[in-house]
Formats: structure tokens, C-alpha cells, sequence
């Protein structure tokens, strides 16, 4: 079965959550199938096969597929955190969230220079969140070579916010 279809079956929504207005898409159910969370982990590691030398996931959700691809693809995992959780020299980056906004942070010399980085993450909403990750990456001297998420909100354009590399979603709804 493929990764899409696992996806359909199990995606949830919640209107108004966590505010109103706010259509939320709950993957964590594709998370606890067995069977979808390897589907998906190998959709993404094959869609970049060989591209890439690390893969950074987005805290929280992103962790977990940056984990399964980078066993999958045996490439380093580098974890961009939310602000004030990282010690040691880190680069920051503020920007707006569809509902108020935010800071992400990288720890600093953790990868060779221009190494190629794949950016993970569950949902691709208004695409702030991995645009401001795609800035620490290159302020830390790698090269975003892709992003990979599971689902895209479409209607909120959130690739026109990511610049030059390709994205690959396994649904966009
Ligand atoms: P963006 O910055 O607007 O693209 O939002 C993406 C970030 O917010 C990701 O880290 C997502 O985990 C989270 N996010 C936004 N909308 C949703 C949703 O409907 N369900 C789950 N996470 C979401």
C-alpha cells in the first residue's frame, strides 16, 4: 500500500483546535500505525536517495521522522529546536506561525561545511516553519537540498515560502 493512501486512511482532523478557526490535522495516528510509519519513513528516504548527508527534523513531530530516515538512509540527524532549549552557540530564527509566532535554534559546527541537508517535518501549513529552518541551515553553512513532509495544507502556499528547494509531500490536502 502506498504512503499516500496510509495517509488518507488515517490523517484526523479537528476543527477550531488548538483555536478557533483553525482546522487541525492530527498525523499522530499514522505515527502509531506500524505499517504507515515505515511507509512514510520510506517514501521520504527514497524520494532524495543519495541526495542528502544529514537530515534535520523540526521539534516535535519532525524528531521522529528524522530518526526513522536517518536509520533508514545511515546519514547524521540534526535536531532544530524550539528557542531556549539548546546549549552552547546557536543560531536563531524568529517568524510568524498560522496561529502567533515563533523561534527555532541550531547548535552550531555540528556537520561539515556544506553539507546537504534534508528538512523534515509532519505538515507544510504556511511554510514558515521551514523557511526559517532552511535560513539556520545555510547560516550554519550547509545546503537545504530538499524538504520532505507528510501533509501539505495546499490553500495556505506554504511552498512559496521555501525558496529554491524542491518539496516533496506525501498528501496535500
Ligand atoms: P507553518 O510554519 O505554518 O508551515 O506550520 C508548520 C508547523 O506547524 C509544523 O511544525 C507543524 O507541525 C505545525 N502545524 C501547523 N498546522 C498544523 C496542523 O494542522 N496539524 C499539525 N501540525 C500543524
Amino acid at each position: 500500500i502506498p504512503a499516500a493512501q496510509h495517509v488518507h486512511t488515517l490523517l484526523a482532523s479537528y476543527p477550531d483546535f488548538p483555536q478557533p478557526g483553525i482546522l487541525f490535522r492530527d498525523l499522530n495516528p499514522v505515527f502509531a500505525d506500524a505499517v504507515a510509519f515505515r511507509a512514510i519513513i520510506d517514501d521520504l528516504s527514497e524520494r532524495y536517495r543519495g541526495q542528502f548527508d544529514a537530515v534535520a527534523g523540526i521539534e516535535a513531530r519532525g524528531f521522529l521522522l528524522a530518526a526513522g530516515i536517518g536509520y533508514a538512509a545511515q546519514c547524521a540527524v540534526l535536531a532544530v529546536r524550539k528557542g531556549g532549549k539548546l546549549p552552547g552557540t546557536v543560531l536563531t530564527e524568529e517568524y510568524d506561525l498560522e496561529y502567533g509566532s515563533a523561534r527555532l535554534e541550531l547548535e552550531v559546527g555540528q556537520l561539515p561545511a556544506g553539507s546537504r541537508v534534508l528538512i523534515v517535518d509532519d505538515v507544510l501549513a504556511t511554510g514558515g516553519t521551514v523557511a526559517a529552518t532552511a535560513r539556520l541551515i545555510e547560516r550554519a553553512g550547509y545546503l537545504t537540498i530538499g524538504v520532505g513532509v507528510v501533509l501539505e495544507l495546499a490553500e495556505l502556499d506554504g511552498r512559496s515560502r521555501i525558496g529554491d528547494a524542491p518539496v516533496h509531500t506525501i498528501v496535500s490536502v
